[in-house]
C-alpha cells in the first residue's frame, strides 16, 4: 500500500470489542454495499453507543462483519475508521503510541520513523477523505484539528 504501511491481513485490529464508529457517510456507504436500507444496517448490525453509531461485536467478540481466515466481509463498504488505520490521530500526534502501534500491527514497516509515517499519514487521509470534523458522530480518532 505505501512505503510506511503494508497490511498483512492478520486480522488483529478487526478482532478487538468495540469502537467501530459508523458516521452518517459511514451508514449511507454499507447501506448500499450490503443493499438494504440504513434502518436495516442499525437493525442487525450496529448499536447506539452515546450519540454515536458502532459495529456490534459478534459472539466470539470479533468485529460483526469478521469472518476468521476471511477478514472483512464487508470490504469496499467498511467504515472510514478502518480505512485509516494505522493512520489515527494518536498515533500521528505521539510517538509513543505510534511506537506501540507498531508492536501491535505488523502492517506498519518495521524500520519506519514517526516523522515518515505522519507524513504519509496526513498524505493519506486527506487524498481518500478521510478527516473528520463531527465529534458527535465521527470517530475521535478521525478528527485531527
Ligand atoms: S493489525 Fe495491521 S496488519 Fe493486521 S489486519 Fe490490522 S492493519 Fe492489517
Ligand atoms: S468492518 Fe471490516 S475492517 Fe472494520 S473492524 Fe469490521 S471486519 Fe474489520
Amino acid at each position: 500500500m505505501s512505503e510506511v504501511f503494508d497490511c498483512k491481513m492478520c486480522g488483529s485490529c478487526c478482532e478487538g470489542t468495540g469502537g467501530i464508529v459508523v458516521s452518517p457517510k459511514d451508514l449511507n456507504r454499507l447501506a448500499s454495499y450490503l443493499a438494504i436500507s440504513e434502518e436495516q444496517v442499525i437493525e442487525r448490525y450496529a448499536e447506539y453507543v452515546g450519540s454515536k453509531l458502532k459495529l456490534r461485536n459478534a459472539e466470539n467478540g470479533c468485529c460483526i462483519f469478521f469472518a476468521k481466515d476471511q477478514g472483512c466481509q464487508v470490504h469496499a463498504g467498511k467504515p472510514d475508521i478502518c480505512r485509516a488505520w494505522p493512520f489515527f490521530r494518536g498515533n500521528l500526534i505521539d510517538a509513543e503510541s505510534f511506537a506501540m502501534a507498531k508492536e501491535y500491527c505488523p502492517g506498519i514497516k518495521q524500520g519506519v520513523s514517526h516523522q515518515a509515517f505522519v507524513e504519509a499519514g496526513y498524505a493519506y487521509l486527506s487524498r481518500e477523505d478521510l478527516v473528520a470534523h463531527d465529534g458527535t458522530q465521527e470517530a475521535n480518532a478521525l478528527i485531527l484539528q
